[in-house]
Formats: structure tokens, sequence, C-alpha cells
């Protein structure tokens, strides 16, 4: 089993309301073998909500209490509620005894070696978000829609093992 960003199963739980709808990620959560995580939700956050980004530093910042999470005007301090959905985030990922996630580019939760730089530009910087450090930190694997090749590729085998494990036949995973 692995965890996924929730907006890319198409739930609504993007900062405008939307959401970030992949069909290939839908598809793991349809056969079983994905649970939809959404860290700012978790963390408390209403939806819609203002989007706020991780200034002057990345996930591995916030958790080291070195970076803040503020909204556009500089204020809005939502950091407490991203830590909380990030260590949420966790609990569900370890309940379920999940090794892989496949979660959103860029967020400032989610996002995996690129994130919003803080500026509400558009402009990207290298590091991780919220949750995906966490995540990293406790061993999961995390990967985003934009290499999901890679990551079907472990899902796939990692079926085909349990399958074999199981005495049953190999089934077709893509
Ligand atoms: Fe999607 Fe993650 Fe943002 Fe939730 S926190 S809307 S799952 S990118």
């Amino acid at each position: 089993m692995i965890i996924v960003s929730a907006c890319l199963c198409g739930v609504n739980c993007k900062y405008d309301g939307g959401n970030n709808l992949d069909e290939r990620v839908l598809k793991l959560l349809k056969e079983g073998k994905a649970i939809p995580v959404c860290p700012e939700q978790l963390g408390g956050q209403e939806t819609p909500r203002a989007p706020h980004e991780i200034v002057n530093g990345n996930g591995s910042d916030v958790l080291a209490g070195k970076a803040r999470i503020l909204g556009p005007e500089g204020d809005d301090d939502v950091t407490s509620e991203f830590l909380k959905g990030a260590y949420e985030t966790l609990k569900i990922a370890e309940a379920i005894g999940a090794d892989t996630a496949i979660l959103k580019a860029r967020s400032p939760s989610c996002g995996t070696g690129k994130i919003y730089d803080g500026t509400f530009s558009g402009t990207k910087r290298p590091g991780n978000g919220v949750a995906t450090e966490l995540l990293l930190s406790r061993g999961i694997k995390v990967f985003t829609e934009e290499n999901f090749d890679e990551v079907i590729d472990i899902v796939a085998t990692k079926m085909m093992k349990t399958c074999i494990s199981d005495g049953d036949t190999k089934e077709e995973i893509k």
C-alpha cells in the first residue's frame, strides 16, 4: 500500500477548493493500492484557504524550527498547522505500513526536490515540502506525479512479490 496526495485523486482539497486530478494516481486508489491524504487538511486547515509558502527555507528548515510558512502578505503564520498535518500524514503512513508515497510536486507540504520559494511568484527553490521531508526522514520513499513511471515500477514489483508469496498469479498493474 502506498499513500498519495488526495488532490491527485480528484479530491477538492487544494487551497482554492479545486484539485490536481491525475488519472494514473486515481487508478491506484480505485484498485485498492493507495490511501489518499491531504496534509494541509489533516493539519486542521479549511478548504478553500489562502495560499501559503515556506519563507526563507524548505521543509527541512521548518521541521528544524528555522523557517516559517506564511501567506502572500508575510503574515498569517500557519507553520504549526503544516507541522501537525505532516505528523498526521506520517501516522497514517506508518499505520498502513506504507514505504512509498506519490505526493503533489512543488507544494509546501507535498513537494519533492523543488518547492515554491516563498515569493508567491511561481519561482522554485531546491527542497522538499514539510510532509515529504518528514516521510523521507522516516525512510519512506517519496515520488511526485511527474516521475510516476518510476514509482509504478516499484509498486508493480511489490505487488508481484505479494502475489507470488500468496501463491497467486501475477496481475497486471499498469
Ligand atoms: Fe494536495 Fe498536498 Fe496540497 Fe493537500 S497539501 S492539496 S494533498 S498538495
